[in-house]
């Protein structure tokens, strides 16, 4: 629409437009372009757009503007800006501290994992600019540590985050304690139903600005590639495509917290500059940890979907997806970590057999196939395009193959098989022999730990609960699957004594069945 517009025809102070100089931009993104005007304007702005977009700078600078006049009172934030985790409520910080290094506006953060002291000590001087994830807020709220009627100015980012995280009951907790006369910026990377209803419920008369078409991913500057291996190969597979395409820094993506943990530790004992960021971590060794990635002092950065949501690293050159990630929109999030601001980056992906529906419902997603790489030295297995419920059996020699076929329900199965990144571990640990299992097994240690800090793990839960993104009345929860899944963990270790067997043991036995000699057991007469 304002194609060729500069900075300064956006309507922002010298001040800021200095600020934004010295931060290296030369022209602003489509969505500050389309978006900071209206902001200006104190227009509500609904910003259907991607981390990667510039999309944090299109409302951090025009608020800067707007709340450059006027003062906090003491514990009377004048904005507030909800984010679902901790890392983007951090990094919107920094933001601030870079567009608004002209400007005297104090600014509080209210994240988990900090001392509640030193944010009660800012917030009782007053703060301009209030960033928090909505438990913290929540927590300081209830505890008569701040009040909300003076937010003028309320952003919502990463709704749909919000949403996936079940964070939007006490998004809508706080809203309901906002004054109605406010301006409201509400951001989401995918404009679902559910994020429709909300944003017309906080907004009005919004300005609606799409940037990127609806869930597309950045495939213009992402190169991506996917190796089908077996999953015991996988670490070997992984290390080798490192070597081979010269990768120096990446980030590892799995999809459970214990899994981050024991490659973090595979890649060390290979030598590898290594490290693990997930939910469990204290935010001072997560903050420690981000920091160190960020300045080069590890090179391989194993994480967790939710730990690294929305990270901003700049000049990351790819982007591993050590698990197929069960929904399709994690893919997308993952990969744009690379390929940021116009960049070229890769995104490498390795998916075992048994990963067909979910890699169905990516490639639905993004419209494309994924290209198929080999690696030398392992065979390319073939996807089991029969049952993708079928986990963890991998059928050796076959060749690569597309994978859009054989999967019925790739867009329900998003909600269906949802892992909760912050949920507790099983209680195995996982080891590659046992990971597949692992993951069957899983949903059923999806109980939210009670000394947790309020802020990220009951709301995991709620999702658990709710059904995660997708749940709808007429498709099979997720909780309604969890037998057949219990069932067929059961059923591989009965199977354990080998093939065929379990036909055998499907009869009903008269006495102790495995423990009794196979004389004394004998089919049950039918009564
Ligand atoms: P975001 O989508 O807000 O996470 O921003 C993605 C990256 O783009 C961040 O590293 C920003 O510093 C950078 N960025 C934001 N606006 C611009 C701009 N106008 N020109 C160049 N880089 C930008």
């Amino acid at each position: 629409m304002q194609a060729g517009m500069s900075f300064s025809e956006l309507g922002l102070s010298p001040e800021l437009l200095k600020a934004i100089e010295d931060a290296g931009y030369v022209d602003p993104t489509p969505i500050q372009k389309e978006a900071i005007p209206y902001v200006l304007m104190t227009r509500d702005v609904l910003g259907c757009a991607q981390t990667g977009t510039g999309k944090t700078a299109s409302f951090t600078l025009p608020m800067i503007e707007i709340l450059s006049s006027g003062r906090a009172k003491a514990r009377m934030p004048r904005s507030l800006i909800l984010t679902p985790t901790r890392e983007l409520a951090t990094q919107i910080a920094e933001n601030f501290e870079i567009y608004g290094k002209y400007h005297k506006l104090t600014m509080a953060l209210l994240i988990g994992g900090v001392s509640m002291v030193e944010q009660t000590k800012k917030l009782d001087r007053g703060v301009d600019v209030l960033i928090a994830t909505p438990g913290r807020l929540l927590d300081h709220f209830e505890r008569g540590r701040i009040l909300l009627n003076d937010i003028k100015v309320l952003v919502i980012d990463e709704a749909d985050r919000m949403l996936d995280m079940g964070f939007i009951p006490d998004v809508e907790k706080i809203v309901s304690l906002l004054p109605k006369m406010r301006q409201t910026l509400f951001f989401s990377a995918t404009m679902a139903p559910e994020i429709r209803r909300l944003s017309d419920a906080f907004l009005q008369n919004p300005k609606e600005i799409t940037v990127a078409p609806k869930s597309r991913p950045v495939t213009e500057t992402v190169t991506q590639g996917i190796a089908i291996v077996n999953q015991r190969a996988k670490g070997d597979v992984l290390r080798k495509i490192i070597a081979k395409e010269e990768i120096k820094t990446a980030i590892i993506f799995c999809n459970r917290k214990r899994d981050v943990d024991t490659l973090g530790k595979s890649l060390k004992s290979h030598g590898m500059n290594a490290a693990a960021l997930h939910g469990d971590m204290d935010q001072s060794s997560r903050n420690d940890t981000l920091e160190r990635f960020k300045n080069g002092e590890i090179n391989y950065l194993v994480a967790s979907d939710v730990a690294a949501r929305g990270l901003d690293i700049d000049d990351l050159p790819a982007v591993f997806n050590y698990d197929v990630p069960m929904q399709a929109e994690d893919y997308i999030h993952r990969i744009g970590r690379t390929g940021r601001a116009g960049r070229s980056g890769k995104a490498f992906t390795l998916a075992t057999p048994s990963d067909v529906v979910f890699l169905d419902s990516i490639e639905k997603l993004i419209g494309n196939s994924i290209p198929r790489i080999s690696v030398d030295g392992y065979e390319t297995e073939a996807l089991d395009e029969n049952d993708g419920r079928k986990r963890g059996r991998s059928r050796k020699g076959g060749s690569s193959s597309s994978s859009n076929q054989g999967s019925k329900d790739s867009g329900s199965s998003r909600s269906k098989r949802r892992p909760r990144e912050d949920r507790p571990a099983a209680a195995k640990e996982a080891t590659p022999a046992t990971e597949d299992k692992a993951r069957t097994e899983e949903p059923r240690a999806a109980k939210p730990s009670p000394e947790k800090p309020r802020e990220d793990k009951p709301s995991e839960a709620k999702a658990e609960n709710r059904g995660g993104r997708n749940a709808s009345p007429e498709k099979p929860s997720r909780r309604r699957q969890k037998p057949e899944g219990d069932k067929r963990a059961r059923n591989k270790n009965e199977n354990k004594g080998g093939r065929g067997g379990n036909r055998e043991k499907e009869k009903t036995v008269i006495g102790l069945g495995d423990h009794v000699p196979a004389f004394l057991q004998k089919p049950a007469r039918p009564s």
